[in-house]
């Protein structure tokens, strides 16, 4: 066996038991084959388990209501709460919910202390729509802006940046810090489209001014425009922010064959772009990345590619970023990140 990683990954039977119905595209079974492909001979044994929790009110408080913690925790046990046009509850959805949050802050913790060099979330419901008191978008609580938060707070780090690339933009997010400089967020994401957040133009707020970076692309980019897109602008602002951690709302709606959404990433090529994001966290951060699984609506297509970037992450496999970064379609780059350049040169002197 080749040097491995230290790799963490969150898995938890209960998080299966959030449940919103027959049809709906965010299913346990999301989940349950994720889980199946962990046991197959060239991935069982490899990576480390972290073990869930629950998150403590006092950790949720961090980025949500009292009200509405207090909301989501009267569902327990009950057959279904509507809590949005795209999102309601079933009897284990309180304890999957509690069980993600806090299964998160516990990975950030094992990669934070060197336990682990990084980790991967594969948890349900997912965050980034969350919003302080509102429920969106298939998301209870904001388990990526819960552990950035919890990183700040409980272990002592200076800086988090924050990668989103799931075809959706995270309001979510986006709104918890935009007024906060010690959190960056850059979000790349299809535009304009559901939840209509995530324009250029929206780069933070007061002290936050320049720490809110927003990609809005069209349809049709794949792995190596993505890349591109990490090469170009991720890596230098990381540079200059200097985080102590970097984090991923990973959402595998930009797969090519996402019911949901337009983007084309393959399977295979997840593992480019987060070879792109661990290059930058070893240059900055000594490699520390905390994974969260968000979006991703094709069962056996998101299967196959949260096992390329687990095999990235555990150090298996190491896609070769330059290759994948002269297939990128420099036009259709040059077109995503022209305005976002222009805009944040002022906050940013590496741009
Ligand atoms: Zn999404």
């Amino acid at each position: 066996m080749p040097f491995m990683n230290k790799t963490g990954i969150l898995r938890d039977e209960r998080y299966l038991d959030h449940d919103m119905g027959p049809y709906h595209p965010e299913s346990p079974e999301r989940l349950e084959v994720i889980y199946e492909m962990l046991e197959e001979p060239d991935m069982k044994g490899l990576f480390i388990d972290i073990p869930a929790r629950r998150a403590k009110k006092e950790e949720l408080e961090l980025v949500h209501s009292s009200e509405y913690i207090d909301l989501i925790a009267s569902s327990d046990g009950k057959d279904s709460v509507y809590l949005d046009g795209d999102t309601r509850t079933s009897p284990g959805s309180n304890d999957a919910a509690l069980l993600a949050a806090g299964g998160f802050c516990e990975a950030i913790a094992m990669v934070n202390s060197g336990r682990l060099k990084n980790a991967f979330g594969l948890v349900r419901p997912p965050g980034h729509h969350a919003e302080r008191s509102r429920a969106m978008g298939f998301c209870i609580f904001n388990n990526i802006a819960i552990g950035a938060r919890y990183a700040r707070e409980y272990l002592g780090l200076q800086r988090i940046l924050i990668i989103d690339w799931d075809l959706h933009h995270g309001n979510g997010t986006q709104h918890t810090f935009e007024d906060d400089p010690s959190i960056l967020y850059l979000s790349t994401h299809q535009y304009p489209f559901y939840p209509g957040t995530g324009s250029y133009h929206e780069t933070g707020t007061g002290r936050g001014e320049g720490f809110t970076i927003n990609v809005p692309l069209s349809t049709g980019y794949g792995e190596s425009d993505f890349v591109a897109i990490m090469e170009r602008l991720l890596k230098p602002v990381a540079l200059e922010f200097k985080p102590d951690m970097i984090l991923v709302s990973a959402g595998f709606d930009i797969y090519k064959n996402d019911p949901l959404g337009g983007m084309e990433v393959a399977s295979e090529g997840f593992a480019g772009i987060m070879a792109s994001i661990m290059n930058t966290a070893e240059l900055c951060c000594g490699g520390k990345v905390a994974v969260a699984l968000e979006g991703g609506y094709h069962i056996n297509g998101q299967r196959d590619s949260v096992k390329a970037v687990l095999k990235e992450l555990a150090g298996i496999n190491k896609t070769n970023i330059s290759n994948l970064m002269k297939r990128a379609d420099e036009t259709r780059v040059d077109y995503a990140l022209r305005p976002v350049m222009a805009i944040h040169k002022r906050y940013w002197k590496s741009l």
